[in-house]
């Protein structure tokens, strides 16, 4: 009996602890949101499917402070920030995404995984 105790404490102590908030989107708005948010202690968590709007440029213009840096390299920067404040990333892409009735949002990826948060920051850009 106790050891069964001991068990269950132990896989509640490891179980990931769900987000706070749900980013869908990682470019330049997503991860600013994301910082914010890390940096105010809510647990977040950003899905991100790697093409930023920007990506066919070489370099960031008129972008106060870092004139000419690749758009990556921005990118890579603000997930190194966002990170330090213990954001958390997932590769892939967001498909669908509906309110739950007890409260909160469930997002699914398109390889069938899904993430619950209370809140949700749709930060997916534009397309040209
Ligand atoms: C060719 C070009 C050059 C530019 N040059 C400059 C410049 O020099 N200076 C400047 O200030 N601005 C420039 N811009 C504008 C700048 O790129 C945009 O303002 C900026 O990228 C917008 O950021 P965003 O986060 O809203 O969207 P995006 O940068 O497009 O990021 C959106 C992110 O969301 C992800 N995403 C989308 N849908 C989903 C989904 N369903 N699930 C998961 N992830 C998803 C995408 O993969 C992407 O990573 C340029 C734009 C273009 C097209």
């Amino acid at each position: 009996m106790t050891e069964q105790k001991t068990e269950t404490a132990h896989n509640a102590a490891d179980a990931p602890r769900r987000p706070e908030v749900v980013v869908i989107g990682g470019g330049a708005a997503g991860l600013s949101g994301a910082l914010t948010l890390a940096r105010a202690r809510r647990r977040v968590l950003v899905i991100d499917g790697g093409r930023p709007r920007n990506a066919p440029a070489a370099h960031v213009h008129n972008y106060l402070a870092r004139e000419g840096t690749p758009p990556a390299r921005l990118l890579a920067v603000g997930r190194e920030e966002v990170a330090s404040c213990g954001g958390e990333f997932v590769e892939g892409s967001a498909v669908a995404a509906e309110r739950l009735a007890a409260g909160g949002f469930r997002v699914v990826l398109a390889d069938g995984s899904a993430v619950e948060a209370d809140r949700l920051l749709v930060t997916t850009g534009l397309v040209d």
